[in-house]
This record gives C-alpha cells, structure tokens and sequence, in this order.
C-alpha cells in the first residue's frame, strides 16, 4: 500500500494516517468559488467576505501610527486597499508592484476609503482556475497552517485504502428502515460531501453540522459507540463476583442470631423511606448475582443514600468480605468514617480510615490491617488506589460524588480486589443526576436506582437572591437567626485563579462575622487546614458549640448538621448550578423552615443572572442538572475530562438527542443480524478509546 508521508506536526496532531486524516472534519468553510470584479466586490463584501483579484499597484510599509503594510491592487472597475497590522518581510516581497492577487475578505471602510484588513491572498494569474467545492477549514493547532492540513487530507481522501475503510458496513436499506424520511448519504458520501462541498451546498446546515452528511455521520459514530456498550454490558456478565446472598446458617453466628444488616436497622434513628426501600432491593437483587454489581444510586442532596450504602457494605462484611467506601475530598470521606463508624463501631465492625493527610505511619498501619483482611469496613479518598494499598478480599466498593473520579480511577479499584479472576461488586453514589441522554450514551452498561423522595419531615429549602450591597441588612438578618438558637452557614466564594486569594476573603468574611456577632461563636474551616483541625470546628460546629460556620467551597459536599438551616452564599454568581444546589442541600436537613440566600454583585452577566434566577425557582435536581448540561456539555458532569477522552467527537447531545435512540435501536438489530460486521464498526470510529466503556 502506498504510505503517505506526513509532516511531524500532524503526527502530533494525531493525524497520523489516511484513516485519520478522513476523519478530521472541516469545522467550517470559506467560500471561494466566486470572483467579483473589485466595483461589486466593494457593495457584495460588507457583511460577508468576497473574493476579488487585481494587479498590485502599490506595496508599501507604512507608520500611522503604527507599522502597517498597506498595498492596493486594481482591476479594470477599481481600486481596492489591504491592509496588514503584523507581516513578515517575506510576505512583502510576494506583493512586489505588478503582481497578481486573489484576495478574499471583508469590506471595511478604512482611511483611504473601502478596504481589507488581513485578507486571504494568493499570487495567481487573473485566469486561474476557481475551486468546484468550498474551501474546508480544519481544527488545527498551533503552527499547523491550512495548507499542510488541506493537502494532508485531499492526499488521504485519494488513497486507496479510504475506499476500503468508508465502504459502508451497513446494507443500504438498513438506514431507511431506521428513518425513512431521512435522505441518508453513504459513508463514502458524507465524509466526501463534508471534506468538499459542493458550491451550492447548504452551508448553514453544515456549519449547525445538521446536514444530511453530518448526520451519516453522527449516526455511524452513535452507533459505534451503543454497540460497544451493548459489548460491554455483556462482558460484564461474563464476569465474576462474589454472589452475595443472605444465608441462613451464616445469620445464625451473627450476634443474637441477626445479620450485621439487620443489627444496624435496629440501631438506626429512622425508618428507611419507601424509595430508600426500592433502592435497597435492586441492589440486593444486583449483589445477589454471580457478576459484578455495577450501579450508580442517584438521589437528590440529603435523599439519604448513605445508609443505603452501608447497608449494602453490612452485606458483604457479613459474608466475610471487605467493603470500601470512597470518596472525592477528605472532608466527605471523613463524614462517611464519622457516620459508619457511629454506625458499625458499636456492632463490632473494624473500620480502617485512608487519607493522602495521615502519617506514614498511621498509612502504613492502615494498609496493613486491610491487606491482611482484619479490616472490614475501609473509608478513604483516592489515597485508596494511589498507595499501593491492595484489598484482602474486597466484595463491594462504594465511590460517592462518582462524577468527580475519573474513569481511570473507578477502573483501576477493580484491580485491587485481592483476586485475578474475582471482581468486585460497584456501587456508584451521586447527587448530580445525570440525564437521560447522557445516561443512554456513557452509562449503557450501568444500572441506574433513584431515590425521589426525601426523608418525612423536611422543609422545602427558600432560595432568595440579594444584592451584596445589602450585606449589613443580610448580617442584621443572620443575628436575628442565631438568636433563636439556630446554626447558619456563611461560605465565601470560589475563587478559581488563586487558593490564597479565596483564602484572604474567606479570613476577611470570618474577621467582619467575629466582630459584628460578639455575642455567638463563629468558626472558619477552608482547604488549607490540616484535616484534624477541619475535623475539630467540624465537630464543634455539629455539637452546636459554634455557631455560624464561614466556609470554604470545602463544604460542598458532606456535612450533615440539620440544626444549620440558613446558608448565605457571597459571590453566588461565581458558582456553577451544581455547585449551590450541592452546597444549599446541606441546609433543610432538620425540620426547621430553611433558607439559602444569594448574595450577588452586580453586574451580572446574562448567564449569571439566568442560572441564579433559575436556582431560586427550581428545586428539583434533575431539572437543574438538565440545564447545567445544555451550558456546559457532557463532560464535567461525567468526568471525562479527567480520563483525558472525550467519547464522542461528531455528536453533541443536546442536538442530537433523537438519534441516539435511533442508534440504540439499530445497535441491537446489528448484533442480532451483522453480527460479523461489529468489530469493524467498533474499530473505525472508537479505536482505543473502547477501553473506557467498561468503567
Ligand atoms: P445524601 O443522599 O445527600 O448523601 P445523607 O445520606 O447524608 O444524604 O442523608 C442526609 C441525612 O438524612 C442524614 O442525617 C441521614 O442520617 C438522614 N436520613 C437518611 N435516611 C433517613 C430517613 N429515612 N429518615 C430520616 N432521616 C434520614
Ligand atoms: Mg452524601
């Protein structure tokens, strides 16, 4: 086969073969299948570029006041200037007085009258022949010019083996079939349609990537990536994991006859509400199998999935197997520890806690007790899978706020099982719902349980938005609060440029609260804290020996004080929806009427002013991550970012959304009937990056 030899640049753009090359799509064009004479050039080009030639009458460098190259071209009609603010001497030469030019861009008027600034321009002659197709512009990276690209790619669209890899899988009725009224393209035909469009194509649906061509595209990709999925689902059933029944004979041995599960129901405060009961029971149903449990328990802030996990941990612990639970901060895994081992301490259970902060020593204790197996209860961050910690006989791992661990990470806990050949069961936690869409592309093979319905006896939470210029008003307000022997919340803003900065403000914020309220206790916890210190005015703040708790966004996640129902948020606009919504679930805990004030500075922008006014009137979590989806795009809320991957390079879900079920449905008919055809499918549009279906 010919071999196509390709600049260094490009290999490092991952541009690396003809297969490569074909698939890099244009992110837009330039029109360059028209002339205009200069006179039509000059009313045509005032609102969209123009191409236009002429004969360069003047070239020269000009200081007005700062150095501009300024060369003017003529025609038979007319004259028309060009402009260039930055040039190279190089680029002066090729303009030298009597040359040729094709140039193509914008009218502007200029101080001589109509001009361009930055045109495109070519030294050709006046009778060079005109593009058929319009001029794709490709994503590149720095230093990689069009040129390289274009002539990169027209030599790979040639090469013969591109015929071969865009040959349709599919037999033609396949796709009508699908969607009938739909003008489906072949493959061969999009990728070509797409790499040079006709000069009468639709340039608005290309660019919107909603043409016919895109959407061939789109599907075959959606498609791709539902089989795999589908693939992985399967696999996952070939697996082995520990089958976790409730048998008789072993309940016997438990204390008094009762399972660990049933001990820790007798000790709880509460009864489990109707939907934790309906959670509880899939994953029974889920634990009970003989293959790796892989579900992710999605519930609202404060829904209570925390003791469902540890009812699933009880589980395992009662068939002699480790459970871990981890978490993404040390604040949130330290609450777990606090809870499970309020929990499971008194029931016998040896718990070991990991966490980046303890000493060596402290570390190496921990690792010891869980590689040996007289831990059964593990707690920690992702300290768990960066030491070198391997589990004795682990039966269930829980990963809390999951969306914030990459997909490597999740993967790699499957690797410390303690066994070859056995996996263990995954119970994955969140409070960021993840819509259906999403959840039907990236989460096929996971097994989804909702908890809808909080606890009896909580209050809405009233979300009310206040200009910071009314501070001392909102301070007023909080005396008034705490007078009635309530605790409050004040956290300081985000402050994403500078960990100093935030700190300096959350230190002003707590020095202004000390002196304004002598009369009550204020504590401060932020990052930089040692997490013993954290964990001190945590506690204190808990036993309400503090009383208004100035924070960090290191609360986001975690705290549970049901006595603290007011939170006041600074700088409210800086924050994502997620994040308050995560941070005022920490208020409306107890049973007390609770409220998150919004103060704002001014101005807002549009988006600010939007997410902020939709926080204060929308309650709901799916609906809000919804939203948070449409602005910000699938990959923060699953963490791909972390894996470094985005999955999908063609589909956007939000415009695409219908055909994903359409890919979904013929996914199912092709393994069914082209079963054959299915690796190659996986291989042209995945590659690699099958691997991360599996987590
Ligand atoms: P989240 O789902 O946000 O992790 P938690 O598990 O931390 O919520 O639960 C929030 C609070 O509600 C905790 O104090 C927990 O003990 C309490 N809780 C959980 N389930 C119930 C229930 N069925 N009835 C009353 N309180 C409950
Ligand atoms: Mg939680």
């Amino acid at each position: 086969m010919t071999k196509l030899t390709l600049p260094p640049k490009l290999l490092k753009m991952g541009l690396d073969s003809p297969k490569a090359l074909v698939l890099h799509l244009p992110a837009r064009y330039e029109d360059e299948t028209e002339l205009w004479p200069i006179d039509e050039a000059l009313e045509q080009g005032r609102f969209t570029a123009v191409q236009t030639q002429g004969t360069v009458l003047a070239c020269q460098v000009v200081f007005r006041p700062r150095r501009q190259l300024l060369v003017t071209i003529e025609d038979h009609t007319g004259l028309l200037h060009l402009r260039w603010l930055n040039f190279y001497p190089s680029q002066q030469k090729q303009m030298a007085i009597g040359t040729h030019l094709r140039v193509r861009g914008e009218i502007r008027e200029g101080h001589l009258g109509p001009e361009m600034v930055h045109p495109n321009v070519k030294a050709v002659a006046a009778e060079a022949p005109l593009p058929k197709s319009l001029t794709p512009v490709y994503p590149t990276s720095a230093g990689v010019s069009q040129t390289v690209i274009r002539k990169a790619v027209g030599q790979a669209l040639l090469h013969p083996s591109t015929q071969t890899f865009l040959a349709d899988l599919l037999p033609p009725q396949f796709m009508t079939e699908f969607l009938p009224g739909e003008n489906w393209y072949s493959l061969h035909q999009a990728i070509y349609y797409l790499h040079q469009p006709p000069a009468d194509a639709d340039t608005q649906a290309l660019l919107e990537r909603t043409h016919p061509a895109w959407r061939r595209v789109q599907f075959e990709e959606l498609l791709a990536q539902q089989i795999s999925l589908k693939r992985a689902h399967a696999a996952r059933r070939e697996r082995r994991a520990p089958q976790l029944l409730v048998k008789p004979k072993l309940a016997a041995k438990q204390t008094k006859g009762k399972t660990l599960e049933q001990q820790l129901l007798a000790v709880l405060p509460f009864q489990l509400t109707q939907a934790q009961l309906r959670v509880w029971a899939e994953i029974q149903t889920d634990l009970a199998q003989s293959f790796p449990m892989n579900r992710l328990l999605q519930g609202d802030v404060g829904s209570g999935k925390t003791v469902v996990a540890a009812l699933a941990a009880a589980r395992a612990i009662d068939q002699g197997l480790q459970a871990t639970v981890m978490a993404p901060t040390e604040i949130l895994a330290e609450q777990h520890y606090l809870k499970m081992r309020e929990w499971f301490e008194p029931l016998g259970v040896q718990i070991a806690w990991l966490a980046g902060s303890l000493k060596t020593k402290e570390k190496k204790l921990a690792q010891a007790q869980i590689e040996g197996g007289t831990a059964q209860l593990i707690i920690g961050t992702h300290a768990l899978i960066q030491e070198a910690v391997h589990f004795a006989n682990l039966g269930l791992a829980v990963i809390d706020e999951q969306h914030r661990f990459g997909v490597r990470q999740r993967l790699e806990i499957q690797q410390r099982v303690g066994s070859e050949t056995v996996y263990c069961h995954q119970l994955m936690m969140s409070a960021t719902p993840i819509p259906r869409t999403l959840a039907m592309t990236y989460y096929a093979d996971l097994d989804v349980s909702v908890i809808d319905e909080l606890p009896p006896g909580r209050k809405p939470i009233t979300t009310k938005l206040i200009k910071s210029s009314r501070r001392s008003e909102v301070i007023a307000g909080l005396q008034d609060w705490l007078q009635k022997g309530q605790q409050a919340y004040w956290v300081c803003p985000l402050i994403e440029e500078s960990e100093v900065l935030q700190l300096q403000t959350a230190e002003e914020s707590y020095a202004q609260l000390n002196h304004a309220l002598p009369q009550f206790k204020v504590g401060l916890v932020h990052g930089r804290l040692k997490s013993a210190e954290k964990a001190a005015v945590m506690a204190a703040f808990k036993a309400n020996k503090i009383q208004l708790l100035v924070a960090t966004t290191v609360i986001e996640v975690g705290v549970d004080v049901p006595n603290a129902a007011l939170m006041v948020i600074e700088h409210a606009e800086r924050f994502g929806y997620a994040q308050i919504h995560q941070l005022r679930g920490r208020v409306g805990r107890g049973s007390t009427d609770s409220v998150c004030l919004l103060m704002y500075a001014e101005p807002l922008s549009l988006a600010a002013k939007e997410r902020l006014q939709t926080l204060r009137e929308v309650a709901d979590g799916f609906e809000i991550a919804e939203r948070d989806l449409s602005l910000r795009g699938p990959g923060e809320l699953l963490g791909a970012k972390q894996s470094g991957d985005g999955m999908l390079r063609y589909v956007d879900l939000q415009r695409d959304a219908w055909l994903v079920e359409l890919a979904q449905l013929a996914a199912n008919r092709i393994l069914h009937e082209h079963a054959h055809m299915v690796d190659q499918q996986l291989l042209r549009w995945l590659g690699s990056r099958t691997e991360f279906l599996k987590a």
